[in-house]
This record gives structure tokens, sequence and C-alpha cells, in this order.
């Protein structure tokens, strides 16, 4: 018995096969071809929506931005890979009807319409929302860090500038004081190795101007560290370690797990990201309420009380205290809103002193610590026990109560966010970044989302549902414009 024999390459066919016969009727580039021709490129702010009247005809970006979105989607994302594909790929042969761009102009057009990729994103959650697939009441919000194009060596921060340029200074006295005995001794073996010294003393001199001028280019950016390749990329810490990146933050719906809005940024942690997040997820999911949840690493009093303003509700777990060892914590002082006092251990009542406009804190202790048998309980300094209440604290007490009241919430938020965040860098492999600048990441970000959200509705809903579902929002769109 042989094998399985495939077809002859010399076999002449009368009727050569058409592209559309490699491309059935659940292959998610039918949606994407449907979709993308639908799609008013020029309102959301694409170059070249419009072709020339005069000149060499340009691809139209209708045509590179399918190309995008399949490779996204199939994990190929670098501009000469997808080259390589749309020349063997049938499926992107067909997408675009055998066009293929040479890599310099497929990388041009994701570099020049960073700005608008954004907006292909949420017009795609627009959809989604029309279709019902977002449940629209919770929404779990986390961030993640993505590595930018910047190693760790061509990042400096103060601490780094001031340690390289010691061991540069102890290196050169080093050489410095080898080259005097070189010229004491006078000899022609000496005279060799002078001038290798003044060699490596020359190298050692252009690396200490080079610092000093990055420690005067960080003085005055007023920033804390500075990264050569992408300068607006921080060294972050993440789970695999310190690496330069971006914070990547996500809102996901608590119905199909679907992201419905983001934001990159390059702050170091979660502290002061909630709010804006929040805020833009709240708008694309047109609603007028919405609970969020987060973890505690997001725990700001004033970013709690901002979404409280924007009728967010957050739900989040209590910081852990920060205890140092053998003082009363925080926790064992109440607090008595109606006099605005705390008591403490002690039976006494600290009372608001002072206002600390810069860090919005306000300030509270007693006289009577002076006198105090717990004193050295209380405080390991000379003065009074000290407490600083945020300005937005009352805000984050009533968030307290309505999780107490409500922890099942709190349980939904692991499960919520950790599905994009894993999908996407385990199986679409995309957890580092190609473009530099926070502005192309953000547009290589909105195909990375795009390209989950996508994968998530054709599961939920198949390609023919969802083309049906175009159908129905173009013919809405038609009669509301009418
Ligand atoms: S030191 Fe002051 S705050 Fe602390 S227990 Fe004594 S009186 Fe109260």
């Amino acid at each position: 018995m042989g094998y399985v024999e495939g077809a002859s390459r010399e076999q002449v066919v009368l009727f050569p096969e058409a592209l559309d016969d490699y491309v059935s009727g659940e292959n998610p580039v039918l949606f994407v071809e449907a979709w993308v021709n639908q799609l008013a490129l020029g309102e959301l702010g694409f170059s070249k929506a419009e072709p020339e009247e005069l000149g060499r005809p340009a691809y139209d970006p209708r045509d590179l931005l399918k190309l995008y979105i399949y490779g996204y989607v199939n994990e190929i994302r670098s501009s000469r890979k997808l080259e390589r594909e749309s020349q063997r790929n049938l499926e992107l042969m067909w997408l675009l009807r055998k066009l293929s761009p040479d890599h310099k102009t497929i990388a041009n057009f994701r570099k020049d319409n960073r700005k608008a990729l954004p907006e292909v994103f949420r017009r795609f959650t627009r959809l989604c929302r029309e279709l019902n697939l977002y449940g629209r009441e919770l929404v779990g919000i986390d961030g993640s860090k993505f590595r930018a194009v910047n190693g760790r060596d061509r990042n400096f921060t103060e601490a780094k500038l001031k340690q390289r340029l010691q061991w540069i200074e102890e290196k050169i006295k080093k050489y410095l004081q080898a080259l005097q005995e070189a010229d004491a001794a006078e000899s022609q073996e000496s005279e060799v190795s002078a001038a290798e010294l003044q060699k490596k003393l020359k190298e050692l001199q252009a690396r200490q101007a080079a610092y000093e001028g990055l420690q005067q280019q960080l003085a005055e950016s007023g920033e804390e560290q500075i990264s050569l390749t992408d300068g607006e990329a921080r060294l972050m810490k993440g789970r695999q370690g310190q690496h330069v990146s971006y914070n990547v933050q996500i809102a996901v719906d608590s119905k199909h797990k679907l992201i419905a809005d983001f934001a990159v940024t390059n702050e170091e942690n979660d502290l002061n990201c909630l709010a804006a997040v929040a805020q833009s997820a709240k708008q694309e999911l047109a609603v007028e309420q919405l609970q969020v949840c987060a973890d505690r690493g997001y725990y700001n009093s004033a970013q709690i009380k901002e979404c409280e303003e924007a009728n967010i509700e957050v739900h989040m777990e209590r910081p852990r205290p920060r205890q140092v060892a053998g003082i009363f914590p925080l926790e064992i002082f109440t607090y008595d809103e109606a006099h605005d006092e705390y008591e403490c251990p002690a039976g006494k009542r600290l009372s608001f002193r002072v206002f600390d406009k810069d860090r919005q804190l306000r300030c509270y202790w007693t006289k009577a610590c002076r006198s105090c048998p717990l004193k050295s309980q209380c405080t390991t300094g000379k003065g009074p026990r000290r407490i600083k209440r945020p300005l937005a604290q009352d805000a984050a007490e009533r968030m307290f109560k309505r999780v107490a009241q409500n922890p099942e919430v709190l349980k939904l938020r692991k499960q919520l966010v950790e599905h994009p965040f894993g999908s996407i860098k385990r199986w679409m492999k995309q957890d580092h970044f190609l473009m530099r600048g926070k502005e192309k990441v953000s547009g290589e970000t909105s195909l990375t989302l795009l390209a989950y959200n996508l994968k998530r509705a054709i599961k939920l809903e198949g390609v023919e549902k969802l083309l049906a579902g175009l159908g129905q929002m173009s013919t809405k769109n038609m009669l509301s414009a009418t």
C-alpha cells in the first residue's frame, strides 16, 4: 500500500480555480473585506483616503488596512513579512486582489496613520455594541507592560549615570597613574603600552563626555529617566523583571470579555491610570452609569473620586496597611465624620490642623501626645502622631462600603482582565512593540486589540452573523442620514 498522492505539478487544468474557491463562507477575510469597505477612512483621518488626480496612483488605504488587520489576526506584524505573505498567501491574494505592496509602503501606512488606527478599533467596538456583544454594566480595568524598542542598556536614570561616571573617573585615575609609570620606565616595551593606555584613556574620556551630556539632558527635561532609542518609553517593573516598556491599560466588558477601550501610557505603575480609561470606556459603551473593578495597585482616592463624579462606581480591595513594626497602624484610629476628627487608641481626639496643598492631604494631631504613656507605640518621631487623610478619602470610604455590601464583583476581576492579556501575549505572541514613540505605539496597540476583539467576535457570532449585523448597521446609518 502506498501513500496518499498529491496532484501532479505538470497537470494542465481546463478551468483554472478562481481565488474565490479558496475563501469559504466562514472565512474571516470575508468580514474584513466587507467591514473595511464600509468604513469612511477620510472621516477617520487616514491619509490618501481620496485618490490624487495627478501623478502615479497610490495604494488604496482600504487595501493596506485590510492587510494589517489580516496580519495582526494571524500573528504577522512586520512589514517585510506582510509583503512576503501578500505574494504567497491565498487568503491575502483574495483580500488584496493579488496586489503586493512593497514593505516600505506597508511600513509607512502604519506610521502615517497612527492617529487614525485607534479610531478603527473604536468603530469595531461600536459594531459589537450594536450587536449586543457588550454587557455595558461592568468592566474590569488592568494594565500590562509591553516591551518597547529600547534595550535596558540604553536607558539611564540619574543614579545610573552617577555610578557610570564614578567608575570612569576611577578608571581614568588608574590609567593616568599607569602612564606616569610607563614614562618613568622609558623602555621600548613601555612606549607601546603607553600608546595603548592613551587610546583607552581617550575612549573613556569620550564616554565620560557622553554621560555628562545625558546628565545635563536629563536635568533639563525634568524627567527621572532617559531612553535613547524610544525617548518616550520608560524602565518599568513587570513580571519578568525590569524592562523599558509601555504600560497598556484596557477596560474589559464582563459579558464576553471584549475590550471596550484602552490607553497606552508611560506610567511606571497604575496609580494614576484608573479614571481616564474608565471614563473613555463609559463613553465608548454609551452608558449613563458604569461599574468598574480593578486591583489595589490602582488605589488612589483622587482617581476614585473622579470616577464617582463621572457616575462610575469603582470596586477595589482596601490597600494593605503600611505597617511599621511596634507602631499602631492607621486602621486602629477611628474617623468621626460628624466632627472631622480621629479617635486614637488612648481615647484622645486628633483634630484637623493643616492642609498640605501639594499632596492634597489633611493633617490631624493632638497636643495630648506630649504626655501620653503610649507615645512610643504610636510614633517614632519627637513630635505628636500625625494622621494624613487624602482630600478625596470620603469617596474611597464610600467605595469600601459598596465592596463590603457586594463582594461578588471583585471575584470577577481576575477572570475578566487576565483573559485578554493572556491571549494577546501568549497566543497572539504580541508582547513587544515594533514601533517607537507613544503615538505610533498606540496605533500598533489598536491593531493588536482590534485583532483580539475581532477573533473573539467571530468565535462568538460567526462570520455570517457578523456580516448580517454589518448590513443592518449600514441600513440603519443610511436611514438616520436621510
Ligand atoms: S501618642 Fe498621641 S495619638 Fe498616640 S495614643 Fe497617645 S495621645 Fe493618642
